[in-house]
């Protein structure tokens, strides 16, 4: 596994615990202007200890409401399923490299999925959806 590789699984694995650890389950947003805890999931341990659910609220704005809609839509559930999405992408781009031999010494690898020279497009843009940069991702 690459170096770009490894800090894309460990920045996954961080954005899992995090999500995880805010109860891993779907939120709601609702006319009150609260974002709860889908109701079907307060049996969970975790929430019976205080919390009942409640998450945030926001003021009755169009900006409230936006900033309301948007941290609904970026619930643990959704932000795990993307996470598992993001682990099958980083997957099919890294296992199985093709490396690229000359004069008996590896120049480089092609990724699996699409045979761009490594670290492909797909690689790099999934970094930088964890706020990998270009510069941080040759090696
Ligand atoms: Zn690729």
């Amino acid at each position: 596994m690459t170096d770009l590789a490894q800090r894309i699984l460990d920045a996954i694995g961080e954005t899992e615990r995090i999500a995880r650890d805010a109860c891993g389950v779907a939120w709601t947003d609702s006319v009150t202007a609260m974002i709860h805890v889908d109701p079907a999931v307060i049996r969970d341990n975790k929430l019976a200890y205080g919390h009942l659910g409640f998450v945030a609220s926001t003021d009755r704005s169009s900006l409230g409401d936006a900033y309301r809609r948007h941290i609904a839509r970026n619930d643990p559930d959704t932000v795990l399923r993307r996470c598992a999405a993001d682990r099958r992408v980083l997957s099919r781009h890294t296992t199985g490299a093709i490396s690229l031999m000359a004069d008996g010494r590896e120049r480089g690898r092609l990724c699996p999925a699409d045979h761009r020279r490594m670290p492909c497009p797909d690689l790099l843009d999934l970094a930088d959806s964890y706020g990998i940069t270009e510069e941080d991702s040759h090696g």
